[in-house]
């Protein structure tokens, strides 16, 4: 259960932070019927209203106390650009200076948001640009689901059919498992049929593999869950992915399987994979992983590695790929190589920087280059 929020009306209270349960004892503070809950919520979260005059079939009365007591304040839009792919990037600033990016991409069946759940990240995982830049702090759950709110209301200014957002997916900035209760009342948001009514498989949490957290995530939502493997050897793993040194691959396929024994029998873990060249992507990897997989119903992302300055690793060649998809598919694991989309507004995974304001010092961990990642 999540902690009950107080209002202590010093400050007006966010309706964007809020989920259901937390608007139910907003408004009971107010005095106002239970019934108000669903109409508020449809009119921020559907009808993307940030004005309370607009709210045409509430009372003035409790117009006039919202005004007073709550606001609807989105982040600021810093930058907008669209990709020639049609993926549409936002780079959104928050109140303490902070950064952070959000995504669209357009794909023929499905619009997909892809949003930031920290400012920076903590993980450092060393092919990772956002990583790169050291980590500020969670999102508050308002600065997470003003992400959705602000892309449903610009993509709907577009006035263009199909422009819609059908899937969100945890991918953007940020470990999203450890800004965990945050993140878990957001999708609440998300999933509410009065707000965006997403349905669960249409939400996806991403995780370097934050052990604990999957645990819980396992009884709180049936979302979703995309787990960033990228190596089959803890050696490698805890280069690429330094999280691993405290839950090391044994312990994530565990934890893997715990979590799908709560899941139906018919749904799928999914599983990315960023191609490294000469790092990860040989004939062998793909069969170690076949090996570390046995037993699971997965999905598998392979993702080209998107460079970035200074990085030391490069990009697996279009063969190796696809070498590395065959041996998969041969052992009957379905393996789809993700497509690179927004290349040109820097808009593809790993390439969502913001500007954080460092509190671990990582920037002068990396003055000086990385080298021989390849080798
Ligand atoms: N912290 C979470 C979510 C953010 S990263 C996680 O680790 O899953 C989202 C995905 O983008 C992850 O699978 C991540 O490994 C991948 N990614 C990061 N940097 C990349 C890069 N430079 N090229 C390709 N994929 C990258």
């Amino acid at each position: 259960m999540s902690t009950p929020v107080h209002f202590p009306h010093i400050e007006k209270t966010n309706l964007l932070g809020l989920n259901r349960q937390d608007m139910e004892a907003f408004i009971a503070e107010l005095g106002e019927k239970p019934f108000r809950v669903s109409q508020l919520t449809k009119w921020i979260h559907q009808m993307n209203v940030s004005d309370f005059d607009e709210m045409t079939n509430i009372s003035k009365s409790l117009r006039a106390q919202l005004k007073e007591k709550a606001c609807i304040k989105p982040l600021t839009v810093i930058v907008d650009q669209i990709s020639k792919d049609g993926t549409r990037k936002w780079v959104m600033g928050l109140d303490d200076n902070n950064q952070i990016e959000a995504v669209y991409i357009p794909e023929d069946d499905r619009g997909t948001l892809c949003i930031s759940s920290q400012i920076g990240c903590a993980l450092d995982c060393s092919f990772c640009s956002t990583g790169r830049q050291g980590f500020s702090r969670n999102l508050s759950v308002a600065e997470i689901l003003s992400q959705v709110w602000l892309a449903t209301r610009l993509l709907d200014e577009e006035k263009k059919p199909g422009r819609k957002i059908t899937n969100i997916v945890l991918m953007g900035m940020g470990e999203p498992l450890l800004n965990y209760d945050n993140v878990m009342k957001a999708i609440d948001v998300m999933l509410d049929d009065f707000a965006y009514g997403l349905s669960k498989r249409r939400v996806t949490v991403s995780t370097a593999g934050v052990v604990p957290a999957m645990d819980k995530l396992a009884d709180r939502h049936d979302v979703q869950l995309a787990i960033s493997l990228h190596a089959i050897r803890d050696e490698l793993r805890d280069d690429l992915v330094p999280i691993n040194k405290k839950y090391n691959l044994e312990t994530l396929i565990a934890a893997c399987h715990r979590f799908m024994e709560k899941r139906s029998p018919r749904s799928r873990l999914t599983i990315e994979y960023v191609m490294l060249d000469g790092v990860n992507d040989s004939k062998q990897d793909a069969e170690k992983l076949i090996e570390v997989l046995q037993g699971l119903s997965v999905l598998i992302n392979l993702i080209p590695f998107n460079p970035f300055t200074g990085s030391g690793y490069g990009t697996s060649s279009n063969n190796a790929v696809r070498r590395f998809q065959d041996v998969l598919m041969k052992a009957g694991l379905t393996t789809v190589i993700r497509k690179t989309r927004g290349e040109d507004i820097d808009a593809a995974c790993g390439q969502l920087v913001g500007k954080v304001a460092d509190k671990s010092r990582r920037e002068n961990k990396f003055k000086v280059p990385r080298l021989g990642m390849n080798t």
